[in-house]
């Protein structure tokens, strides 16, 4: 398609429409509807947002249809936010069509009431009304013109049902055979006193062509782009903008003394357009009978219900980790085994092709036993979380957790929506930080962005069980040592959960300064999930790419370390040389050089950090195969282990750099070396913080 800038000066001819909407409500369906192929994309001039242009006539009327970016409020909170805004303010267009969700009008009706403080030529489109026929829901739609004093009409727009009606309610609108007289918002007193001072200033001036009780609304609020505007306004006419300004100080003093802040007024507003939202969808629709609705209501007061979503949250957590524990054991060293005995018929292979003795043992030592520790470990916990987690995702659950956590979130400043990043961030940081896309204010985007490798990925996770089953529980393959195991694990998620929340606080009070944006998500009915898909899909998609990304790390380092166990310089090996090095420094943080030197060597893939530091002590030690656990803390027992050694590396596990994937991703996400670079620091210096301290610690009370 043509990639052209919107030209906003139309042919006295042409009247301009501009089609506004929640995103997926079916607008671009009505103006590909009523445009047909007589459209073209384009950008807006100095942002990246996209929309479209095309016309349609009607009794011989030419009209200009401008699909305006999906958004679900006009705080110019994200560019989406500002262009749509900016373009109904500035650009004027002759009428505004508004496509709603009749399926969930309430949640619509928050835009239509902002709309409607900006322009009286405004029709409501109720789109996707046989959907709410299907769940039984009724929309009184003339109560719902009444109310809003507006015009609205109902539609099918992908059958096109109802669109005829659409535009000659346009044709009436631009040809003045229609009067509508839109609701006017009532805002708390204090603010319709201020809004009383200043609307007859903002009268006197010349060639303002904004409503004035709007325009007076966002000078109280300081927004940049009406104070410019003014000063525009009073330059031009060299209207004395003195009065105007002091003015608004005066007003806004006055709302202080109220207890009325900047921030408490812009929530003021906000809380008004949501109750009349509220109050006007509790008028006009009706929900008959319908039991999904119900039900899904049901279910919804407890998973988001104040007093019961947390437990419910932990308690649905807890049992995926304790399904990911007790089934992993068994597995995991069944493949132990198994790659156990393999090892001696492949050497015998190699042997018989006559392969020199060198290559043997770096093909064996080093590239097939890391590997085979990493399909080991990783492989029964990934196939068991990941489609468990799927399963979630299907029923539909993870918006709500989105919704659980947006307090909290809130209160550091940052988006609600952040939570749905971090549950991504759980299967893998990359594509977690991939998903902040979803969040709309870039501010609030580069906090999720930076504090997502807080969050465990799965990677990790098959690394953290190991260690509890080694050194925090005493016998395994229990039920009590499980349940145990998984509080462990749920101990740890909930450590990287309070450090991504004062992180994003830390980074909202610092680099990232600035309010966080209201949003709206939408919580989509539960669904049935399909079991048998679902599986397919997590271990096709996930679990395999995964696992893959691990193996094709896993091999080459296996060769490399035993490169460096093996290669000497000045009688010592290359990779005894290296840890020596780091041991000074690693112990000061409850680590040794050989924990440190697999973290660096790891940075491809957390997945291989362990295998590492198993080949590590291998190549220098004396035990040569490792089938059971037991002997895996035996291995690091004898190297001088500590139950304060385990908890430092558990720790340095949960929050340390990115691995090198997700660094690439946030550097293609944020284009900046600056931020790639916090990123890599922000998970370090705190993970070696804590790790800092609780070793101190233990050395002066003299603890372990
Ligand atoms: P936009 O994001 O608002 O532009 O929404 P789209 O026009 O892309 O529509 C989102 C989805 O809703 C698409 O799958 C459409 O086919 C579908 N859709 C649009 N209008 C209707 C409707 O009236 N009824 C039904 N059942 N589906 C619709």
């Amino acid at each position: 398609m043509e990639n052209v800038n919107i030209n906003t000066s139309t042919s006295s001819s042409n009247l301009t429409i501009a089609l506004v909407g929640n995103p997926n409500v079916g607008k671009s369906t009505v103006f590909n509807s009523l445009t047909g192929l007589n459209q073209h994309t384009g950008n807006w001039t100095g942002k990246t947002v996209t929309c479209a242009e095309g016309f349609y006539t009607y009794q011989n009327q030419q009209y200009r249809l401008i699909d305006l970016p999906g958004v679900y409020s006009l705080a110019t909170h994200s560019p989406e936010e500002e262009v749509t805004r900016d373009f109904i303010c500035f650009e004027k267009p002759h009428a505004i069509i508004v496509v709603c969700d009749a399926t969930c009008l309430e949640r619509n009706l928050n835009l239509v009431l902002q709309i409607l403080e900006l322009s009286k030529q405004v029709v409501l489109c109720v789109n996707l009304i046989d959907e709410a026929h299907k769940k039984k829901i009724t929309i009184a739609l003339d109560k719902l013109s009444s109310l809003l004093g507006i015009p609205v009409v109902a539609t099918c727009a992908k059958k096109t049902t109802g669109l005829n009606e659409l535009i000659s309610q346009i044709h009436q609108l631009t040809h003045a055979t229609f009067n509508s007289s839109p609701l006017k918002l009532q805002y708390p007193k204090p603010i319709e006193e201020a809004l009383h001072q200043l609307i007859p200033l903002l009268k006197m001036l010349p060639n303002c062509t904004l409503p004035l009780r709007f325009f007076a609304l966002k000078l109280l609020e300081n927004d940049a782009t009406f104070l410019s505007y003014l000063s525009e306004l009073t330059c031009l006419s060299s209207y004395n903008s003195g009065l105007i300004l002091e003015s608004i100080t005066l007003c806004q003093s006055q709302l202080s003394a109220q207890n009325i802040s900047l921030d408490t007024l812009i929530d003021l507003i906000t809380t008004t357009y949501i109750q009349t939202a509220e109050k006007i969808a509790s008028e006009v629709v009706s929900y008959n009978e319908s039991l999904t609705y119900d039900r899904d209501r049901l279910i919804d007061r407890f998973l988001i219900g104040k007093y019961t979503r947390f437990p419910i949250m932990l308690l649905l957590f807890s049992l995926i980790l304790w399904l990911t524990i007790i089934g992993a054991n068994y597995p995991s060293d069944l493949l132990f085994n198994f790659f156990a005995w393999l090892e001696r018929p492949l050497t015998q292979l190699l042997l018989t092709i006559h392969t020199p003795n060198f290559i043997l043992q770096l093909l064996v030592q080093g590239g097939y036993r890391v590997l085979t520790w990493v399909v080991s470990v990783m492989l029964p916990p990934m196939a068991i979380f990941f489609p468990l987690f799927t399963l979630l995702e299907d029923v539909g659950y993870l918006p709500r957790i989105a919704f659980n956590l947006d307090y909290p979130f809130k209160k550091c400043h940052a988006c609600g929506k952040q939570a749905l990043t971090m549950c991504m961030g759980l299967g893998c940081n990359a594509v977690g930080v991939e998903g902040c896309r979803i969040i709309d204010s870039p501010r609030e985007q580069l906090i999720a962005l930076l504090t997502n490798s807080f969050m465990p990925c799965n990677g990790r996770f098959p690394t953290l069980i190991l260690l509890i089953n080694l050194f925090f529980i005493t016998q395994t393959f229990s039920f009590s040592s499980s349940v145990l195991s998984t509080l462990w694990l749920l101990l740890a998620i909930i450590l990287s959960l309070v450090l991504t929340f004062l992180i994003s606080w830390l980074l909202s009070k610092t680099l990232l300064k600035g309010l966080h944006s209201s949003f709206t998500l939408e919580l989509p009915p539960y669904r049935k999930p399909q079991i048998l898909q679902t599986l397919i899909r997590s271990l096709l998609d996930r679990t395999l790419n995964v696992l893959r990304r691990a193996i094709i790390m896993a091999f080459p380092t296996g060769l490399i370390i035993w490169l460096l166990a093996n290669m000497t310089y000045h009688n010592q090996t290359l990779l005894h040389s290296l840890t020596t090095f780091l041991d000074p420094f690693a112990s000061l943080f409850g680590l040794d050089g050989v924990i440190l030197t697999a973290f660096i060597l790891g940075i491809p893939a957390n997945e291989i950090i362990f295998p590492i530091i198993i080949m590590t002590y291998m190549a220098s030690g004396s035990l040569m195969t490792l089938d059971q656990s037991y002997e895996i803390k035996l291995l690091l027992v004898q190297n001088g282990w500590t139950l304060m050694t385990a908890i430092c590396t558990f720790i340095f596990f949960l929050v340390h750099w990115p691995c090198s994937t997700t660094l690439l991703t946030i550097h293609k996400e944020t284009k900046s070396l600056k931020w790639t670079l916090i990123a890599f620091l922000l998970p370090t210096i705190t993970g070696l913080l804590i790790c800092l301290i609780i070793n101190q610690l233990s050395h002066f009370f003299n603890f372990f």
